[in-house]
């Protein structure tokens, strides 16, 4: 994806990325508006090949058994011809339309209609109203969070109508997989066209809208004139890809981000595992040990989402993501089909693991979600506190710094150098590779396939850790250099 990294020198370029035409002094942060032709061309591609690779990866499966070469191969030989594997694709259909459809409304109903209970019986839950986020403009939102019960409500009413009152099979997912991902393109390529339409033409909040154009000035109606004009980033494409709004809602309460960050892929992931579970019982008689790991450590990690929803309003996706296609898409498309790749590959391949292979997997998937969960935890304790708490027993170690919002209000905060957060500046991050390389661990050393998941999070996570780190350098100036300095390495101490 393409980097929305800052300098703290303004006439600085950093190759490959988005660059800032304003001064990036100490304490202001803000959006990229001038986008190089690297970026530019990354955010083209993608836009016009991410859903063939998906496409590519489920199709890899359904017609050569997950192999990601045998197509290629294929081709090159003249065995196949695209039109032949596209002739055996399924199409679209009525009743996966009907599903999906059904799905996506069932979903928009527990999130608007149904505000949370579970934080009233659920000890140690966090659910209800709850505030986000400061943005650049100075804005906090409020948020419904309900999305554990609407997780819970869901699951339910899938062991009823599926295994009690049997009104549909638990294999109808994996059954309608291809046509279902046509129409989560057509959802996916949807709300981003709907959110570029909105964001020009009627935005939920024109100060974050102009805050976000990297204009700082008091003046922020002017500058929103300017955004109306078409000026955001001076690159439709990019717009398109990484979102002009920084909170689109309709309404009072239906928030693009938290929506569709939270509800439709996250929830459909585990239903979808349980799918495939469901699957390999009907082909083998059984459910291999690998598809029960693979099915028990994500749903660690889904609900861990879920328990701690309040605490997500505070991560980078809602906190400073726009929301564009980058979001739309990758929720609607990319998460519930890319991510459940393992459980895909395991109905094609019924992997029984030796049980000392499937403890050390199952050991190394709860390490890594410690550490994952523990070091957010330390952070969201941290700032909570406002660092009177006790990390590993002690008093935490704190670097006092300060910021600016774009109304020139100054701030200050506090960076967290004990427990993880001085181990590496990213800790988190390791502890999330270390729980997905489990799930790909999980189906053997059999095919690529089902290890497309680590590598990709690897990718999107050091991406992810080196723009935060611009991002974070720009606002706090020389706050962060002394982080740096305390806390030298990113991911793994010694190594990066
Ligand atoms: P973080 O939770 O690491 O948040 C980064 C922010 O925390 C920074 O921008 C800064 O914000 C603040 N911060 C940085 N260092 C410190 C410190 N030492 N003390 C206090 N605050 C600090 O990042 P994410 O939001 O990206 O990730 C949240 C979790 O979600 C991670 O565990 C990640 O692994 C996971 N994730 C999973 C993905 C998936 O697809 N499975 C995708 C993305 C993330 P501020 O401006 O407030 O100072």
């Amino acid at each position: 994806m393409a980097a929305k990294s800052q300098s703290n020198d303004p006439k600085t370029k950093s190759p490959g990325s988005v660059t800032f035409s304003k001064a990036a002094t100490q304490g202001q942060w803000g959006r990229a508006w001038e986008v190089d032709w690297f970026s530019l061309a990354s955010v083209i591609f993608l836009l016009l090949f991410a859903p063939f690779i998906v496409y590519y990866f489920i199709m890899a499966c359904d017609q050569y058994s997950c192999s990601l070469t045998a197509p290629l191969a294929d081709i090159a030989t003249g065995r196949a011809r695209l039109s032949d594997i596209w002739a055996k694709t399924p199409p679209v259909t009525t009743k996966a339309a009907q599903i999906y459809v059904a799905w996506v409304t069932f979903q928009v109903l527990l999130y608007m209609l149904l505000p949370d209970i579970c934080h009233k019986f659920l000890p140690g839950y966090v659910g209800g109203v709850q505030e986000g986020a400061m943005t650049p403009a100075g804005i906090v939102h409020k948020y419904e969070i309900n999305g554990l019960q609407a997780w819970l409500i869901t699951h339910l009413l899938w062991f009823v109508n599926s295994y009690l009152l049997a009104c549909f099979s638990p294999t109808v997912i994996f059954d309608n997989w291809i046509p279902l991902l046509w129409c989560a393109n057509i959802l996916g390529y949807a709300v981003s066209t709907f959110a570029m339409i909105k964001g020009y033409f009627f935005p939920t909040d024109a100060r974050d809208w102009y805050v976000l154009s990297g204009r700082s000035s008091p003046r922020w109606r002017v500058g929103a004139f300017f955004c109306y004009l078409g000026k955001f980033t001076g690159s439709f494409f990019y717009n398109y890809m990484m979102g002009i709004e920084f909170n689109p809602r309709i309404g009072k309460w239906f928030d693009f981000k938290l929506f569709f960050n939270g509800r439709p892929g996250i929830i459909a992931w585990t239903l979808i595992n349980l799918s495939f579970a469901a699957k390999q019982r009907e082909l083998y008689g059984h459910v291999t040990n690998s598809m029960v790991l693979v099915n028990v450590l994500q749903a660690i990690y889904v609900l861990d989402f879920f328990w701690n929803e309040t605490w997500y309003l505070k991560t980078i996706d809602i906190c400073h993501d726009h929301f564009g296609w980058y979001l739309g898409w990758g929720d609607c498309v990319w998460l519930p089909y890319l991510y459940t790749l393992q459980g895909l590959y395991l109905v094609y391949h019924p992997v029984q693991l030796p049980t000392r292979y499937s403890l050390g997997v199952l050991l190394l998937g709860l390490l890594g979600y410690y550490i994952f969960r523990m070091a957010n935890h330390q952070k969201d304790l941290f700032r909570r506190t406002d660092g009177r708490c006790l990390i590993w027993g002690r008093k935490p170690k704190v670097i006092e710094c300060s910021f600016t919002s774009a109304d020139e209000q100054k701030h200050r905060s506090k960076l967290l150098v004990s427990g993880f957060w001085g181990v590496a500046r990213h800790f988190n991050y390791t502890g999330d590779l270390m729980g997905s390389l489990a799930y790909c661990l999980a189906c053997g050393g059999g095919h690529l396939l089902p290890y497309f998941y680590i590598i990709y999070m690897a990718i999107l996570l050091t991406h992810r850790c080196l723009r935060d780190e611009h991002r974070c350098a720009n606002k706090y100036g020389r706050d962060w250099e002394r982080y740096t300095a305390a806390v030298p390495y990113r991911l793994l101490p010694g190594i990066f």
